[in-house]
């Protein structure tokens, strides 16, 4: 008996089913065809000693043997003739052990005749056995349905009247068991040798099968292994068959695909997380450089714009806030090299403030310097959109005109000489008049250089110096 531990495999298992199956077919139609071989052979046989009876009743004729009664009546030429008769057909058929003639009488059977030489039976020999297909046989061909025995020993059996017997003589012939069993043998060894071979093909054939089958199971186990190696369930004795084994296999490989599934679900949900953290902080890194940015524009608009301050101051004259030397220098340099290129003038007008020592010396340095703010006002007033102010020096100032002819800076400075003279500096208490002496002149493209033309206008202001002052004079080089 199979113990639970014990591990039978698929193979054996698809092994003993299919030669159950196929033993179990084969020896259904294979008892059929043995029986009916073996049901044939009798039938055969039967038929032989029955026909084989009615021939050799045929062959005794009308023989008359009513007077063979008694041992002694077998010198009778009838009784000698019919066994000589007897004994040639059981020479002719080897098969047959005894041919005899018997007599009924009432319920009695004796033997007439009989063809064995060794141990005959003896005319009137009662015959003591009841055999139902003998008693048949006086009336018709008849055969013993199994095999009978009695002092001759085993035999098989047929019966035939004798035809001028009136049904009181039978043939009978007899047929040694062993005989029997002999032909039957052949095809119980027959019988045997089917059946041998067809265990051997049913093995063959199951083994096919179960291979055949079993191999694309190992086939799949064998990739299997290969694709989860650490999911694959070994072997053991108690694991069951490879079916079994697989089923475990791919259990445990849906479990360790489960698990993988809710931990990359974990993995993404820390993934989707980390996302949001990274955006928030890209967000709050963003919105921080925005901040830092637009404090940078800031910066830099305020450093601009203290550029441009100190640009300012830087061509600014602190006292009056008009254009400080340096300033008013470099337009003139742009205008004359402007005016060289495109062959036009402009005008200089220098001015300076009259004996203003005297005002510093006589009201202080403050009111000096309200003096110059003022002077600065009217001029700055007097002059024109297109024209430039700038403080020449402490109390001098100088107009640069562009596009203008000596003329117009002419008439210029007569109005702001005039505006000038016209005014007074409220001071405190004091009222201070003021007046200042101009020099004009114009730059010459082609004749002049900045500097020459600057040296007439300084000229042409110390001549208004020398004619008393409060005066304008034109330079006279054009
Ligand atoms: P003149 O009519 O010949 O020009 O006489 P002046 O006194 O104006 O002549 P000078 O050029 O000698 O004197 C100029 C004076 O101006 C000298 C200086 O002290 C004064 N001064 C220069 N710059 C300033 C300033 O910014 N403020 C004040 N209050 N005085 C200044
Ligand atoms: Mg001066
Ligand atoms: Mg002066």
């Amino acid at each position: 008996m199979l113990s639970s531990a014990m591990r039978i495999t698929i193979q054996t298992k698809l092994f003993f089913s299919h030669f159950a199956a196929i033993i179990l077919v084969s020896g259904s139609v294979g008892t059929y065809f043995y029986q009916s071989a073996i049901d044939n052979l009798t039938q055969a046989l039967r038929s032989r000693l029955q026909n084989s009876a009615a021939l050799v009743s045929q062959g005794l004729g009308e023989v008359k043997l009513d007077q063979v009664r008694h041992p002694e009546d077998r010198i009778l030429p009838v009784y000698k003739q019919s066994v000589s008769l007897l004994q040639e057909f059981v020479k002719a058929n080897p098969d047959i052990a005894f041919i005899y003639v018997m007599r009924r009488e009432e319920e009695n059977v004796s033997f007439v005749l009989d063809s064995d030489s060794d141990d005959p039976a003896m005319p009137g020999e009662l015959y003591p056995h009841h055999v139902p297909a003998l008693m048949e046989g006086f009336v018709r061909a008849s055969v013993d349905e199994e095999i009978t025995q009695d002092r001759w020993g085993s035999f098989l059996s047929g019966y035939s009247p004798l035809e001028a017997g009136d049904g009181v003589y039978l043939v009978g012939i007899d047929m040694y068991a062993n005989e029997v069993e002999s032909k039957l043998k052949e095809i119980r060894i027959a019988g045997m040798l089917s059946f041998v071979l067809s265990l051997l093909l049913a093995m063959i054939f199951s083994r096919y099968l179960s291979l055949n089958f079993t191999q694309r199971i190992v086939a799949l186990m064998d990739r299997f292994s290969t694709i989860a190696p650490e999911q694959f369930v070994q072997p053991s004795t108690n694991s069951g068959d490879e079916l079994n084994q697989l089923a475990q296999s791919f259990n445990q490989m849906a479990e360790r695909l489960e698990s993988s599934r809710s931990e990359i679900e974990v993995n993404q949900e820390a993934l989707r997380d980390a996302h949001d953290e990274l955006e928030q902080r890209v967000k709050a890194r963003t919105s921080e450089l925005l901040r830092t940015n637009e404090q940078l524009r800031d910066e830099i608009a305020e450093r601009t714009r203290m550029e441009m301050k100190l640009e300012e101051i830087s061509r600014t004259d602190y006292l009056t806030g008009i254009l400080n030397r340096r300033a008013i220098t470099q337009r003139l340099e742009a205008l004359a090299e402007s005016a060289l290129n495109e062959d036009d003038s402009f005008c200089i007008i220098l001015i300076d403030l009259d004996h203003f020592k005297e005002i510093n010396d006589s009201f202080g340095h403050d009111v000096g310097d309200q003096t110059l703010k003022h002077a600065v006002e009217r001029l700055r007033n007097g002059v024109r959109d297109s024209d430039l102010l700038g403080r020449w020096g402490g109390e001098e100032f100088l107009i640069m005109s562009p596009q203008t002819s000596l003329d117009e800076a002419e008439g210029l400075a007569q109005r702001l000489c005039q505006s000038l003279a016209g005014s007074r500096v409220e001071a405190g208490n004091e009222s201070v008049s003021v007046t200042g002496s101009f020099g004009v002149s114009r730059f010459r493209p082609g004749k002049d250089d900045l500097d020459t033309c600057l040296k007439r206008t300084d000229d042409a202001l110390y001549s208004a110096k020398t004619r008393g002052r409060n005066c304008i004079v034109v330079s006279d080089a054009d």
